[in-house]
């Protein structure tokens, strides 16, 4: 077996080595990452410049690729080629905060796992509901074994064509995690506010500023599931079709 490991973070994140670290014990681990950090950049294909892709150390002495494109760049330039090696299985994290409800459009993390599947591949995301505003270093073992454990099963199972994975898991250790929930998205709540500025030529600028999100607590849902501390799993396709709005749709007049 062959996994891809990518990030949105920058390819120097302690949350990427612990991931790859977990699946070497799975097969093998190539490792292609942003260069620096993407979180939030959203589903991107970088096509107005060219991508340079160059070997890097990880902190654990092994070798990494990284790249000044975006995480699904990293993604695309992978399963097109500059990695030769068929790969079996795209796994993107470990993100420091969750990606859940109407996050996974805005992840990096997320939309990595999206490129996978435009490349045929099935594709997991995995982010860490970590304490808000937490400061200090962040403990990704659990999750790091977690993301093996799913990558384990999917890649027993295989997924259904166009899906990924969108995985969450509870800031808890091992021995504290309830179990398992296949979730839905649930609802985000943003708190975002407006911070203008003045620069010191007296014209303005902004920051999407704000607080943090929060989620709206609700059983079923990937939020819901880690408020209850389990690991969520909810699994994502790109048909973003409202199905029962192109119902309502066709009986207007055209
Ligand atoms: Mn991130």
């Amino acid at each position: 077996m062959h996994i891809l490991v990518t990030n949105d973070d920058g390819v120097q994140a302690p949350g990427l080595l612990a991931l790859a670290q977990a699946m070497r014990g799975l097969g093998r681990v190539t490792v292609f990452a942003p260069d620096r950090n993407w979180s939030a950049s959203g589903h991107v294909k970088t096509m107005d410049r060219p991508l340079r892709a160059r070997e890097v150390t990880l902190a654990d002495g092994t070798t990494a690729l990284s790249t000044d494109g975006a995480p699904s760049d990293s993604v695309a330039l992978a399963l097109l080629g500059v990695v030769k090696e068929k790969i079996d299985l795209v796994v993107s994290g470990i993100n420091p905060h969750e990606n859940i409800g109407h996050d996974v459009t805005y992840s990096g993390t997320v939309t990595a796992a999206m490129e996978a599947v435009i490349g045929g591949v099935p594709g997991m995301a995995v982010s860490l509901h970590s304490p808000e505003e937490f400061h200090g270093v962040l403990e990704y073992g659990t999750a790091a074994q977690v993301a093996r454990r799913v990558a384990e099963s999917v890649l027993k199972a295989g997924l259904p064509e166009g899906v990924l994975l969108n995985v969450n898991v509870p800031y808890l250790g091992e021995d504290e995690i309830k179990g398992f929930m296949i979730t839905r998205q649930g609802l985000r709540v943003y708190r975002d506010a407006l911070d203008a500025r003045k620069d010191p030529r007296g014209k303005p600028y902004y920051w999407i500023g704000g607080e943090f999100p929060i989620g709206v607590d609700e059983e079923g849902t990937d939020y819901g599931a880690l408020k209850a501390g389990y690991v969520s799993i909810t699994p994502l396709q790109l048909d973003l079709t409202a199905r029962e709005a192109m119902e309502k749709m066709k009986k207007w007049e055209w």
